[in-house]
Formats: structure tokens, sequence, C-alpha cells
């Protein structure tokens, strides 16, 4: 087994599926040669030349709605100088499988596929149809990808549970316990293109009409507004979990109320952490300035890029209202590039504590903790439609290598991967027997 996976794993990494373009074709050549060796139906579908996704099936005796596994076969860009290895090289070294992907979501890719063939292999008996898919396009949003396939072929893609990227194994440094995460939700991505016009001028005569410094006013007054704490279910969750494990939060654990929670964050400076930051409010963060070319021009048009992300539950058009009225500049042009709400599946499930059962057996002492994941993924599409999404992938990652995703020198050790597909598989074996 551990040959084969961690070969399987690297010629994945190989196939260059750097979205842009994509060419996501050659993940479904790579699994199809795979799935017709072993006898397993397939049907690949194509959104635009070059872009495939496919899904394979093992059939179930119908009695529940389908599970489907789902990952994306395509990774975003990695620009080989920076990295100490060809990210498109699927080396091993020192025990660690390397090359992007390995962890975002190639890794999950590979112990979906030996989940599949396992339970084929052993010609376990399911009550459902499971559903291995692999897609194209989620590193772009989706368009050629879950988008279309779920505009084009509804028919194929209806199941009780989809289970996606998301959740990893993270040894907590505080508490020095493992934490398993279980995504039920995420925040929406709601990106804003700010534009102002000026009266442009000679820098050496300055005058109050200057978009720049206008835009620079606005964009000031929007960043200190202090967006309100709002505790969501799944974070409420989280952190009843984390209590297991970090003595700090017991107050709440006993209490569960949400003044008790906050108090302690902001006590003992925790709402400064990022990652916990973004799980208890809507964000804003000023990315892009564009504007003038010249030292001593002032200029005509000014341009602000603003990335704000919106917590499961937020009304999209009241936080366009609120944005509006912090810029306080009427003249200010407020364009939505990507506007979509945050959204999250039921966690109080059969299927949730199936999983998390699982995750204490294999990982006794580790706290399993429902997670929202900050990041946006294909899970979006389904949740839309109504089905349930949880992101998992048990695999140990040591929180330093979460960097390498979308960052350099992404990897993943192969005793994870092997300890990984084990778990994945009897989680799935459970949630279809
Ligand atoms: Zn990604």
């Amino acid at each position: 087994m551990t040959n084969r996976a961690v070969e399987l794993l690297s010629n994945y990494i190989k196939l260059d599926t750097t979205n842009p373009p994509g060419n996501e074709y050659l993940g479904a050549e790579f699994f199809s040669r795979i799935l017709e060796s072993q006898g397993i139906l397939f049907k690949t579908y194509q959104s635009k030349p070059g872009r495939a996704s496919i899904r394979a099936v093992i059939k179930g005796s119908g009695q529940q709605k389908p599970l489907i596994m789902l990952h994306h076969m395509d990774v975003v860009p990695a620009k080989g100088d920076e990295w100490s290895f060809d990210p498109f090289g699927g080396e091993v070294i020192h025990g660690y499988i390397c090359g992007r992907g390995a962890l975002d979501t190639k890794s999950l890719g590979i112990m979906q596929l030996l989940a599949l063939l396992e339970i084929k292999k052993r010609g376990i008996k399911l009550r459902r149809d499971l559903i291995f898919l692999a897609t194209a396009d989620e590193e772009s949003g989706g368009d050629c990808g879950v988008e279309f396939l779920l505009r084009e072929y509804p028919d194929d893609f209806q199941a009780e549970l989809i289970l996606n990227e998301g959740g990893y194994l993270i040894k907590d440094d505080k508490s020095n316990s493992l934490v398993a995460m279980i995504s039920p939700g995420e925040k929406g991505p709601c990106w804003l293109k700010l534009s102002r016009k000026g009266m442009p001028g000679h820098g050496s005569t300055p005058h109050s009409q200057n978009c720049l410094e206008k835009m620079t006013k606005a964009v000031n007054r929007l960043l200190n507004y202090e967006v309100p704490l709002e505790v969501t279910p799944i974070a409420a969750e989280y952190f009843k979990k984390l209590a297991q494990s970090w003595d700090v939060l017991k107050p709440y654990a006993d209490d569960g109320r949400e003044g008790t929670l906050l108090k302690i964050l902001a006590d003992n400076g925790l709402l400064a952490v990022p990652q916990i930051s973004a799980m208890l409010r809507n964000t804003i963060s000023l990315n892009m300035l564009k504007s003038g070319d010249r030292v001593n021009v002032i200029p005509s048009y000014a341009e602000a890029l603003i990335d704000t992300r919106l917590l499961p539950g937020q009304d999209l058009k009241q936080w366009l209202q609120l944005i509006k009225n912090q810029l306080a500049d009427d003249e200010i042009q407020i364009e939505t590039v990507l506007g979509n709400e945050g959204n999250a599946s039921d966690m109080y499930t059969e299927s949730y504590n199936m999983i998390e059962k699982a995750l204490l057996y294999y990982y006794p002492g580790a706290v399993v903790a429902p997670y929202l994941m900050t990041g946006t993924t294909d899970s979006r599409f389904f949740r839309e439609k109504n089905m349930p999404a949880y992101g998992l992938c048990p695999v140990e990652v040591p929180p330093d290598d979460l960097k390498s995703i979308h960052g350099i020198d992404e990897r993943l050790s192969v005793d994870s991967l092997i300890k990984g597909i084990e778990v994945y598989t009897e989680i799935i074996r459970r949630l279809c027997v």
C-alpha cells in the first residue's frame, strides 16, 4: 500500500494542472486509466477544451441517497525558483511527498481513489451509491468545474452528503493536543472594486479634489471601522470542543455563554490571532491600490481593491450598505467583483457523529472540532442546492506546513498519507454500509 499510494500521489503531482489554464484533462485521463483497469464505471465531463472533470461510481442498494467524495484537480501556480524542489517533480524527500497539490488537494484525491478501490476490491455491499468526483477549476471560482456540473448535469450529482477539502489534523502548540477538524461551513468572499474620479492638476499647486487623497481617506474610515464580533454556531461548538484541551476555555465550556467566551479570548490576547479573529467577524482587507503615474501630477483616477469575507448568516446587501456608509464618499463607485454569502451545513447529523467517532477511534485523545473555513471551496455550490457538505482531510499536518498551501514548498509526509488513507477508507465504509 505504501509504495502504491506514494507512487500514485507522486505521479498525480507530476501532472501540471496549474490554473490558469487548468489542463485538468490530464488528471481525468490519469484517473480514467486506473478506474478502467479496476472495472469501475466512470464518466468524464468537459466544460471547455482541456477543462475536464470525472465522476466514478460504485453502485449501492439505493436505500440511501449517494455520498460524493469530492476534490479538485487544479492547483494554483508555483514559481519554481522560490521552491527548494521542483513543484511538479513529485519527489519524495526525507519522508515527504513534495510538490504543488501535495496538500491542496491531490493527496485528498488519492485518499478518495484508494478508498473507492478498496471498497470495490473487498466487494463491500453498500446501502448507497459511492461517487468519486474529481473536478476542474476550483482555484479560479469553479465556473468550469462544479458550477458547470451542477448546472448542466444536476441529476448526476444528487447526494445526501459531500465530503470535500478542509478539516486537517493539526497539532495545537498551546496544549500539545491533536485537533481533528471537520468543516461544516465557510465564509463568503465579497471582493469590491472602489473607484473614484477627481480633478487632475500640477503637484506644485495642490487642491481639494485630489481623488487619491479622497480615496485613501475614505478607505481609512472603512479600515478604522471595528467590525462587530459574532459567535456563529460553528465557532461556539469549536471553542467548546477546544476547551477539552485548553484550560483557559473551561469556564466557557461550563456556562456556554457568548460573553464568557469573548471575555476569555480578549483577556488572553486571542482576538489578535488572525485565524481566531477571522472566525468571529466579517473581515476587511485592503489589498490593492492603483492611481497616478508621476510624482508631480495630481491623478484623475484612483482605485482600491478590497477583499471582504462574510460569516455564514450575514446578509450581503446589508454588508454592502455598511461599507458604503463607512466610506462616506458618494463619489466612490463600488463594484462587486465577487459577492458570496457565507454558507454552512447542519453539523448535528448522524453522518457528522459517525465521522467524529471514527476520528476518535483512530486518534484517541484528539479533540474533534467543527471548523469554520475562512477561505472558500466548491462546497458552497452544493450547499446552495441544499446538499450538506463537510470538509474532511484526515492527514496530520504540522502548523508550519499549512503555510505551504498556495505558498512555497508544499509537502505531505508519507506517514500522514498512509494513515490518512486507512482512516478515510474506514470513514467512507461506515457512512456507506
Ligand atoms: Zn486551494
